[in-house]
């Protein structure tokens, strides 16, 4: 039987789901061996990993509660994780002209939050809902009194130190945080995030899988059943491509013949942020937390000999310049010298083009607006085989309406299923392995979702909410 050759398009971690998923397809199809696929996955960058980058300065954190696909693939790449600090809404907030928040204040503010996003998608129309931003919702939340003026700064303020922006759609916004509970129980991968990428190469360059660095794809040509791949190491036939990359990278590929609808992907503004990792010789003076400029935590790690604590400032969001290294310094050490400083990293993600690089952003999210043409695209794409025909598929972060890395390769991992399932083969243990698939990838149940995106007949009535009900929507 003639070999199946597919691309893989970007190896960031939706590259590593996708590519995890071919090497494991018998955990997704009855008749893995009827598929001998021969991959070659091409990557922009010298090194693996897209966000998730080298030295912790992109990705960090697994959440425990939602680990699917990771618990498998750190299994399988023999990995190890361990417990780490919690979510940012339990550290202190101090922000200019304001008491200080307590964490208990934070952290109340986003269960009351958590609780009303959560009804209201039950409740409001997902029109309605997407087409509000989560300051609005919050305002509204303020109005009928569930959360106070300080619950309230401290959200948005925790928007952007988790999201870097406020332009966020309040549907999107729910459906994230129906994903994790709260507060989200960190994990960190033994040797960093980056090392999960690093180990799937290896392990696919051992099974035969060709790795092209530094070739960045600039232009691709999908034919009725194959797709032309143009990229610095030349131009290449394949059977089947999955382009696995993030929204900000899509301008630079030009696609031409049998399209996918990537529009309400394209379209969508990616949030920036800088990440600086601060080690320092004995311990720091300052305790984790966060202001209007920064949110501070101190990373767990294996200590090299001689050097102490090893600190994390996030920074230079959304209306705000990056810090400068020597303000960093003067936080945890509490002098502007740098005789305490044993290393500093630093890497500002704001999508500019470097010379010979990708731009490379923060997560992208949904603005207001922008949800339900995602979420539609989304289900068609992998769980409803609407573009089964078509020999190019897409993963993202940004597909699964969320902003980890969770999120990116279980996107690889269904752009897989739905390569398998167009080429006719059983998919039915990809979609048994979950009770509810399209809760899992999108954080609302199936039968809501083709209420809301399909106009299904509703589900049987609910109790009644009335007007001014503070258990009902704004
Ligand atoms: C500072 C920072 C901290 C974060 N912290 C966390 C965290 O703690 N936990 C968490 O879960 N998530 C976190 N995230 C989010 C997480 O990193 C992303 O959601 C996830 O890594 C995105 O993976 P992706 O594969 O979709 O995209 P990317 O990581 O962007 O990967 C895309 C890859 O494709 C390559 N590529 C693009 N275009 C081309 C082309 N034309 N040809 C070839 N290759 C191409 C790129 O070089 C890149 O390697 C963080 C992100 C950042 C930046």
């Amino acid at each position: 039987m003639s070999p199946l050759r597919i691309a893989l398009i970007g190896f960031g971690m939706s590259g590593v789901g996708a590519l995890h998923a071919l090497r494991h397809r018998g955990r997704f199809t009855t008749t893995p061996d009827a598929v001998h696929p021969e991959i070659t996955v091409f990557e922009a960058a010298p090194v693996p990993g897209g966000k998730a980058a080298p030295e912790n300065l992109g990705a960090q954190f697994l959440d425990a509660d939602a680990l699917y696909p990771f618990d498998r693939i750190l299994a399988d790449l023999r990995l190890a994780t361990h417990r780490v600090r919690q979510d940012y809404e339990l550290v202190r907030l101090r922000l200019r002209n304001q008491p200080v928040i307590e964490a208990k204040v934070f952290r109340e503010a986003l269960v009351s939050l958590r609780e009303a996003l959560l009804r209201a998608l039950q409740s409001m129309p997902f029109a309605a809902l997407d087409a509000m931003s989560v300051p609005e919702f919050l305002d509204r939340l303020r109005q009928r009194g569930v959360v106070t003026d300080e619950g309230r700064a401290a959200m948005r303020q925790r928007m952007l130190l988790e999201d870097g922006t406020t332009r966020l759609s309040a549907l999107a916004y729910a459906l994230s945080l129906a994903k994790t509970p709260t507060p989200v129980r960190r994990l960190e991968v033994v040797g960093g995030l980056n090392e999960v990428a690093v180990r799937e190469r290896a392990a696919a360059v051992a099974e035969g899988v060709a790795f092209r660095m530094e070739a960045a794809v600039k232009r691709i040509d999908v034919a009725r059943d194959s797709v032309r791949v143009w990229s610095a190491a030349g131009t290449e036939e394949f059977d089947r491509a999955i382009l696995c990359v993030s929204p900000e990278h899509l301008a630079r590929i030009r696609i031409s013949g049998k399209p996918l609808p990537l529009a309400p992907l394209a379209r969508m503004t990616p949030a920036r942020i800088s990440k600086s990792n601060l080690l320092l010789h004995g311990t720091s003076v300052a305790e984790e937390h966060a202001t209007e400029r920064y949110a501070l935590w101190a990373t767990s790690r294996k200590a090299p000999r001689r050097a102490g604590a090893l600190m994390t400032f996030f920074h230079g969001w959304e209306g705000q310049a990056p810090l400068s290294m020597w303000h960093m310094v003067k936080v945890v050490t509490g002098t502007a010298s740098a005789s305490r400083l044993a290393h500093f990293s630093s890497r500002t993600w704001d999508a500019t083009p470097r010379e010979g690089e990708l731009p490379m952003a923060y997560v992208t999210e949904p603005a207001p607006g922008e949800t339900i043409p995602l979420l539609r695209f989304a289900r068609d794409l992998y769980f409803r085989g609407r573009h089964d025909s078509s020999p190019l598929a897409i993963a993202s972060h940004a597909l699964a309406i969320g902003a980890n890395v969770r999120e990116a390769a279980l996107t690889g991992e269904w752009a897989v299923v739905a390569l398998l399932r167009g080429l006719g083969h059983d998919v039915s243990p990809a979609m048994k392995r979950s009770l509810d698939p399209e809760r899992e990838l999108f954080g609302a149940p199936r039968a809501l979702l083709a209420r809301e995106l399909d106009g299904a007949p509703p589900p049987p009535p609910r109790k009644p909410i009335t007007k001014g009900d503070p258990q009902g929507p704004p």
